[in-house]
């Protein structure tokens, strides 16, 4: 095996992941001109697959040079406008972003906030929609990559529905590794950034908007917005262009990525997500390492787990890396050195995650 991808599957952080192959074989690509028919073709074979990988038929996916934070500014611009009323879902240090992003852009943000490692329930969300009043958008971190927990994505936004709210979804640890259903869930906007399940490297913002988002989009003129204007985006996206100058070695390596994905089968991804991580939770429990997550939101993208009794987890991180050179996660926020985290989405397979347990073992 190449020795970078060998290296890559000692990369065990929740993001940056390691590189699918094909997404390395595609990087040294030279430059082709941006409105020419090479990139136009990237792009429109891009559209049908990143639709499948969000479950919508409808829906358009938009892609942006930017990180996964920039969704939830322009998720914001083209929905709502200043003094909106919004609920955000706070299960961790990620919700916690989105709700003072939207407070930072004027948006009057009621937080619902739960115990780290337990998720929102579709009750309390209601409670809180009905508190704060004429509620515009609800924001959920779909799998809260601060705690390793996956929110009970149907029933949430089924409650925001039913309150006539937009849905807005932080789907950067989750989106190509759980299935999301935007059109049988009702979501409207759901981001993610191309570092994660995507196999990619950092550097692209991934939105796929329903119909309803779009139509929103095209008369709310709540900011002013440019680069993040999602009409425009849509509109050059339709004739599979860029507006400006795209990131045209990221969108190479999208449709790598996503040939990938389709070659394996989308079902087939979300199930070996779910395979592997049932197998690396139950490899920690063999070891005896505590998962911080509450078991019926275990993630299947991401573990945070406990570093041994009266051991940081910069420290447990440490130990394992010098004795194995298997590279894993601190925690971030209040549990900064309570918890170590691990991933398991994107390019995975089953040997790492072993290597993983023995490092976590040998480390112990
Ligand atoms: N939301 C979640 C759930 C994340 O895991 C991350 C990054 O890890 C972000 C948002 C922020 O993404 P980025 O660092 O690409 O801006």
């Amino acid at each position: 095996m190449d020795s970078r991808l060998e290296q890559g599957r000692w990369l065990r952080i929740p993001g940056p992941t390691p590189l699918h192959p094909d997404v390395v074989a595609v990087l040294p690509h030279e430059m082709v001109p941006h409105r020419g028919p090479e990139v136009q073709e990237t792009m429109a074979r891009i559209q049908p697959i990143a639709r499948k990988v969000h479950g919508t038929e409808k829906g358009r996916v938009l892609l942006w040079a930017g990180t996964g934070t920039s969704g939830f500014e322009a998720s914001i611009v083209n929905l709502l406008a200043p003094g909106d009323h919004v609920v955000v879902t706070v299960p961790g240090d990620f919700g916690s972003r989105f709700a003072s992003t939207a407070e930072q852009l004027g948006l009057n943000v009621k937080r619902v906030d739960v115990e780290w490692g337990d998720a929102v329930t579709p009750d309390q969300l209601k409670a809180a929609i009905a508190d704060h009043g004429d509620v515009k958008a609800v924001m959920i971190t779909h799998n809260e990559t601060s705690t390793g927990v996956t929110q009970p994505l149907a029933e949430l936004a089924a409650v925001a529905r039913d309150a006539g709210a937009l849905v807005i979804v932080d789907a950067v640890s989750s989106a190509g590794a759980l299935p999301i259903n935007m059109d049988a869930n009702g979501i409207d906007w759901v981001l993610s950034g191309a570092q994660k399940a995507w196999m990619c490297p950092p550097g692209l913002m991934i939105s796929a908007l329903s119909e309803r988002a779009l139509e929103v989009a095209k008369t709310q003129k709540g900011y002013p917005r440019v680069i993040w204007d999602a009409v425009a985006m849509a509109e050059a996206s339709e004739q599979n262009f860029h507006p400006n100058t795209g990131p045209l070695t990221a969108l190479f390596a999208l449709d790598a990525a996503l040939q990938a994905l389709d070659a394996e089968g989308i079902d087939a991804v979300f199930e070996r997500h779910r395979t592997l991580a049932a197998h690396f939770r139950d490899g920690l429990n063999k070891i005896g390492v505590k998962i911080l997550a509450k078991p019926e939101y275990f993630s299947d993208s991401v573990t945070a787990l406990l570093p041994p009794e009266g051991v940081g987890a910069a420290a447990f991180r440490d130990k394992v890396r010098a004795n194995s050179g298997v590279e894993i996660a601190v925690g971030q926020g209040k549990l900064a050195d309570t918890v170590n985290r691990i991933g398991h989405m994107g390019w995975v397979q089953q040997p790492e995650l072993d290597a993983t347990l023995e490092a976590l073992a040998g480390a112990l």
